[in-house]
């Protein structure tokens, strides 16, 4: 499926900008910052519109937010149905000292970890820091 068929799916109006930011996560294979959309964007984009679209995704259920080391977020294109606006995710990130990207281990589950009686869980993320796949070659 191509990026314009994606929006169609997902219901969301197709503009030339959201087609570019998805054709960016589909072709990256991992986990883009806000600036990685930017620079992929090249110098001709508006900042605001590329945070809106990016927030548009995210609520439509088509990428997620992944939690960075550094505090910072980073988006990754959801693999789960997520179409509904819920984001149902319990796989792991994985962030490669080497390279700095961050990949969704979509076959990776997070562990079940049980709480103490009165805690409730909302969501839960698990960050694996060490060295990627590619950069182990
Ligand atoms: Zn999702
Ligand atoms: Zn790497
Ligand atoms: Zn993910």
């Amino acid at each position: 499926m191509n990026a314009a068929q994606t929006l169609k799916v997902f219901n969301l109006r197709h503009t030339a900008g959201r087609e570019q930011v998805l054709n960016l996560f589909l072709n990256a294979g991992h986990a883009l910052a806000h600036n990685d959309v930017e620079n992929g964007l090249g110098p001709d984009h508006d900042r605001v519109t590329v945070y809106r679209t990016l927030r548009t995704f995210v609520d439509a259920g088509l990428i997620h937010k992944v939690l960075d080391d550094e505090g910072g977020t980073k988006y990754a294109l959801c693999r789960d149905a997520c179409a509904d606006g819920h984001h149902h995710h319990d796989h792991v990130h994985f962030k490669c000292e080497a390279c700095g990207q961050t990949t969704c281990l979509n076959e990776v589950r997070i562990p079940t970890v049980s709480l103490p009686t009165g805690y409730d869980r909302k969501e839960m993320n698990l960050l694996i820091q060490g060295v990627c796949q590619d950069c182990n070659k």
